[in-house]
Parts: structure tokens; C-alpha cells; sequence
């Protein structure tokens, strides 16, 4: 047999993402394509893990993390989202919340097995799926509000469905699941018997509504696997640190696989999340809420102006926008004529839908510096000006 990649690696595709942000910097462009925030990293958080290596925790931990980490995690579940876990056997620190659902994925998944998404998803949670051989059934969220359709979902689930995921607050569609939609998807889940895996990573960007985690709910606990991390949060992407929450029964085959494929999350940086959610305010995770609301106001404006009408995100830190102005007959050639005429990059509508959605919607990401995020504005006014028909007001509004 001639050399090959595996059938697995041979289905799986550049992410949109990344083939984006390398045409952006190719024109130094910039970046609202990419979810990198690159604003300060909390001062506890920095001072944590440099104190940490210099003590000399360098070495492995146990895979499922550091205790002084997992009990500031389960301290946080229970005042935060109102979880209460035993941060002993319920807790475990992954490389980020992708670690987890990978490793969750591969604890509780069999080939085969199928998996409900809401589209527009996040492309990790559709390419996990694929890598570990589960079947994934899709359920529209509708414009404006992003509702899914209760019908829709009975119609979709078979004896086969093993589990649904859920992203709340959601990237790209910025929404954020109501109490009402929750227990309905929860009394769903029970009466189908289903994993909840919930990806709850932006749970500190809500700007309308609140942030409910799916395991409070009755009944819910058992079968939820609450994942999320601190990426976001304390602006550290690059570190790789998140973590799941979950029923002991799960949490020993999931820190197996997180073991078998990362070992551990990086040492000293458990340490300075450990600090970070020790010693900061609450205060801190309240202003994420009012600086991220500001920076959306700031884009979802300009983009109203400009004729890219915004659906204005409840959370997370994502807009998707009506491209229907810009030329071109996939949104990635909308994407590719915005770039190349306002030197902003933002993703193709495509990349968060299977079989031909999302052709008319291009995502920017506001998770940038106020100076970055008024350079891409100037820059997205000038789109009017290089259109053939130019927006009119009627189209504004
Ligand atoms: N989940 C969602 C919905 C995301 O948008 C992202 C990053 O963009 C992640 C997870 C990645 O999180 P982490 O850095 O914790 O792996």
C-alpha cells in the first residue's frame, strides 16, 4: 500500500480561521477574524506562574491538575455558577477547554455515536466529532434571536444519539441560551437519555441576559459535562488551561485520555490561574462585562453604518454580519473583497455551517484593544466609497 494520511486526517480542511488571519497578515491588514484578545494579563495571574517556576513547580502534575487549581475551580463552580463539585475526583484541569471536550469526546463517545450541534457552531466542536468518529446532527439557530425550533430537535434525534452540545454564551452567534430554552433542552436530554456537553468558555462576556450553567439545573447534574476555561478570561489563550466539571463516573475515563494525549496542563501556569481566581475581585469579571459591551457598541455601530447589518451579540465576543452588499457569490469572496479593500479581515459565514449555510454572513471578532478595534472601524467606513452601488440610507437601517 503507497504512503497515505489516515482516512481521519485525509476529511479534515485548514481552518477558515487560520487561512484568513495568514491573508491578513499578508496585507497587514487587521486581524477581526481570529478570537485572540490581546489586552493585559491580570497582574496575579502573571506574578502566580513566575513564582511558580521559580518554587520549581516544573515538572509533571497529576493529569488532573494541581490541587491548589482544582479547588479554586470548585470554589468558583460553587459561587459562580452555583455547581457544587469535590474538586478531588470531580475537577480536571485540561489544555483549555478544547482538551476537554477532546477528552470527553473520546471518554464518552463510540465511533458511530451520534452528536446534536446547533449551527452556526464553533468549528472545533464539528472537527472533534469527526477525529473521534461520532456522527454529527445539525439544528438550525434562526436570525435574529437565534432560536432553534423545538420540533426540530425531536425530529432530529434517533435511538442513536448519545449527546447534544451546547455553547452558551455562543461563538459566532453571540447567543445566550434564556432559563426557559435551557430547561427545555434539559428536559430533552433526560428523555433521551443524552450527554450534555457544555461549552461555557465566554461565560463572563454576557451583556444581556445571564450566564445559567446547564448542570444546575434539576436533574442535570449527572449527565452534564461542564467545560470551560480561563483562555479567555485572563487573556492567556496560549497557555492552555481549562478545565471540565463533571460526576465522578465520567471524570476518571475523561483525566485518562487528557493524560494519554497531553500529560498535563503546563504546571507553573496552573499555579498563576490558581492565583488569579483566588485574588481577583469580583469586580474584574463584572468590568469584562462593560469593557466588551463597549467594544461591541463601537463595532456593531460601524458596521450598521457601513450597510453590514449586525446581529448584536448577547455574549461571547463575536458579531455575525449580513455581508448581502459585498460582491461576491460565497461569503468567502465577500470576505476576501472586504479585506482586500479595507484591509479588515474577518471569516466566511460558511466556516460555522455545514452543506452550503452561512453564504450570506461574514463573523468579526471584537476581542481587541480599543486602538485596534478604532483602526479596523476607520478602515471599515471606507467600504461605502469602493462599493459599484453605494449603501443608501434605507439599507442602514
Ligand atoms: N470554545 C469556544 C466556543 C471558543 O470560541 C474557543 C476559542 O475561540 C474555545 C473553546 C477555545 O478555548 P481554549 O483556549 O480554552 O481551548
Amino acid at each position: 500500500m503507497p504512503l497515505s494520511l489516515s482516512r481521519r486526517a485525509a476529511r479534515t480542511e485548514q481552518s477558515e480561521i487560520r487561512a484568513m488571519s495568514v491573508a491578513c497578515e499578508k496585507v497587514q491588514g487587521v486581524n477581526l477574524a481570529q478570537g485572540v484578545c490581546d489586552t493585559e494579563v491580570p497582574q496575579p495571574v502573571r506574578e502566580g506562574a513566575k513564582q511558580a517556576m521559580d518554587r520549581g513547580i516544573n515538572s509533571y502534575t497529576r493529569a488532573e491538575g494541581l490541587a491548589p487549581i482544582r479547588e479554586a475551580i470548585a470554589e468558583k463552580m460553587r459561587s459562580f455558577n452555583g455547581v457544587e463539585c469535590d474538586p478531588e475526583t470531580e475537577v480536571i484541569v485540561n489544555s483549555g477547554s478544547t482538551g476537554s471536550f477532546y477528552a470527553a469526546c473520546l471518554a464518552l463517545l463510540n465511533p458511530g455515536d451520534e452528536v446534536i450541534l446547533f449551527e452556526p457552531y464553533y468549528g472545533y466542536h464539528l472537527n472533534t466529532l469527526i477525529a473521534v468518529e461520532a456522527v454529527p446532527l445539525y439544528v438550525t439557530l434562526r436570525a435574529p434571536e437565534w432560536q432553534f425550533n423545538r420540533e426540530d430537535l425531536e425530529r432530529t434525534v434517533t435511538l442513536r444519539t448519545r449527546a447534544i452540545v451546547l455553547n452558551s454564551p455562543a461563538n459566532p452567534s453571540g447567543k445566550v441560551f434564556t432559563a426557559e430554552e435551557l430547561e427545555w433542552i434539559a428536559g430533552f436530554a433526560k428523555r433521551h437519555d443524552l450527554f450534555v456537553f457544555t461549552d461555557e468558555i465566554y461565560e463572563y462576556f454576557v451583556y444581556e441576559g445571564r450566564h445559567i450553567s446547564m448542570a444546575t439545573l434539576p436533574g442535570m447534574r449527572e449527565r452534564t459535562i461542564t467545560m470551560s476555561g480561563y483562555s479567555k478570561t485572563f487573556s492567556i489563550t496560549g497557555w492552555r488551561v481549562g478545565y471540565t466539571v463533571c460526576d465522578r463516573r465520567w471524570a476518571r475515563g475523561i483525566s485518562y485520555f487528557h493524560d494519554l494525549i497531553y500529560v498535563c496542563a503546563p504546571a507553573p501556569l496552573q499555579i498563576g490561574v490558581a492565583e488569579g481566581i483566588r485574588q481577583l475581585p469580583e469586580s474584574f469579571y463584572r468590568e469584562i462585562g462593560v469593557e466588551y459591551a463597549q467594544k461591541r457598541d463601537l463595532l456593531c455601530n460601524t458596521l450598521r453604518e457601513i450597510g453590514l447589518t449586525p446581529s448584536v451579540p448577547k455574549g461571547a465576543y463575536y458579531v455575525l454580519s449580513d455581508a448581502s452588499i459585498l460582491p461576491g457569490k460565497t461569503s468567502r469572496q465577500k470576505a476576501m473583497f472586504l479585506l482586500q479593500e479595507t484591509g479588515v479581515a474577518c471569516v466566511a459565514g460558511s466556516a460555522f455551517y455545514h452543506g452550503g449555510g452561512g453564504e450570506n454572513l461574514v463573523r468579526f471578532c471584537f476581542a481587541k484593544t480599543d486602538a485596534e478595534l478604532a483602526e479596523a472601524c476607520r478602515r471599515l467606513q471606507t467600504l461605502p466609497g469602493k462599493l459599484r452601488t453605494p449603501v443608501t440610507a434605507a439599507q442602514t437601517s
